[in-house]
């Protein structure tokens, strides 16, 4: 359905679309220069040495887990409250997710939780900065050496936040960062692996080119016939690589007006007592994916899920991020999960209300959306 204020937006300049035109110019369409341009970009900016880009963040995760070595038998420990590929990736390779409950405050797992569910199985935590937070990240990231398993940052919804001096992307062995258009910057579809191990780095690029040697980045030299492991085409184009080294370019300037549009948001509702805001740790730079905030506990699910449905009859594009991975459909199937597995993560994502965000959200449609969302609260308070 068409909405006048729309979820999300992708931030579109000329500098973008003449970048493109470039590449198609060009000739040459396929993974290439521009990518590794690209590629240097995202490098510089997490402090990483290696940045390898790929066809999505969902192709990054898969590409980690062959890349560290887990597979049948494994255990990996993830959150329940995310995006479904965080967990996918998992079973991508054979091995099992074990969900660990959430922190109520940050939405990302609670480290105590992360601790208590190892097991001489664990192969690997699968740590997520839930919308762009980067709490906890530094205590996984503790746990894991503790234990000497690899932490995997599944960063897709964190580019540019900062924790301390660390950015967002370098607190696991390996990160993954996704530009699907509603995130940061977008390169259309697109992923990138970063990490400092050179031998990681070096297997990413054989496994997202069909397992080709890792210095065949183009069709020289004759070895483009050689595959030495299985691989996959997770390659990224060009085409797509262009929109990524111009939206790079603008960062820091995307990044500040979400920063503008979330402080509104904050400032406009944190006076009402039906909602509990976003919670920012001290030392946290959040780089702002969505702005989530969710209902007061004595509120239900159903209601929420009314509210939402009057903001979309007003043409307002408000969405429930995120319904929790263990209930999908899928993986209550697969697995036997049922409500009250993760009581915590379940009562928040009951409650949750995605507000539009995106750069060009302006104070008067932030007006319109906040005084939607009041009206559509107290429509339910007086349905009590
Ligand atoms: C967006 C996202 C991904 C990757 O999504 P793709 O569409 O495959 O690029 C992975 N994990 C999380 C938490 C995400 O938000």
């Amino acid at each position: 359905m068409s909405t006048e204020i729309p979820l999300s937006k992708p931030d579109i300049t000329d500098a973008e679309i003449d970048a493109v035109v470039a590449v198609l110019r060009s000739g040459r369409l396929a993974l290439g220069p521009v990518t590794e341009a690209f590629e240097a970009a995202v490098a510089v900016r997490t402090g990483r040495r290696h940045a390898v880009a790929c066809s999505s963040g969902t192709a990054g995760l898969h590409m980690a887990m062959i890349a560290l070595g887990v597979g049948p038998g494994d255990e990996v420990i993830t959150t329940p409250f995310s995006f479904v590929a965080s967990a996918n990736c998992i079973l991508f390779v054979g091995a099992k997710p074990v969900f660990v409950d959430i922190d109520p405050r940050t939405l990302n797992m609670d480290p105590a939780r992360v601790e208590a569910a190892i097991t001489p199985r664990t192969k690997a935590i699968v740590g997520v900065e839930a919308f762009g937070n980067p709490a906890h990240m530094d205590a996984y990231r503790s746990i894991a050496a503790r234990h000497e398993i690899p932490l995997i940052e599944d960063c897709c919804e964190g580019l540019g936040g900062v924790w301390r001096d660390r950015q967002i992307g370098s607190f696991g062995r390996v990160g993954v960062f996704g530009f699907y258009p509603n995130k940061q910057i977008t390169t259309g579809e697109g992923g990138m692996v970063v990490t400092d191990d050179d031998r990681l780095a070096d297997l990413c690029r054989s496994l997202r080119n069909q397992g080709r040697p890792s210095n065949q980045g183009g069709h020289g030299a004759g070895s483009w016939l050689a595959h030495e492991r299985l691989g996959y085409n997770f390659r990224l184009s060009d085409i797509n690589g262009a929109l990524g080294v111009a939206q790079m370019r603008r960062l820091d300037e995307i990044l500040a007006r979400r920063r503008e549009v979330a402080d509104r948001y904050m400032v406009r509702l944190m006076d009402h007592r039906d909602l509990i805001l976003p919670t920012i740790e001290p030392d946290t730079l959040m780089s702002w994916f969505v702005f989530v905030l969710r209902l007061s506990d004595r509120y239900t699910s159903e209601e929420r899920d009314r509210i939402i449905a009057g903001m979309r009859r007003h043409e307002i594009g408000a969405s429930n991020y995120f319904p929790c991975i263990h209930l999908q459909p899928f993986y209550r199937k697969q697995f036997g999960f049922s409500p009250g597995d993760f009581p915590v993560a379940e009562s928040v994502s009951a409650r949750t209300i995605a507000l539009p965000f995106h750069n060009g959200l302006t104070a008067a449609e932030q007006d319109i959306v906040t005084q939607t969302l009041s009206l559509m609260i107290s429509r339910e308070n007086l349905l009590r």
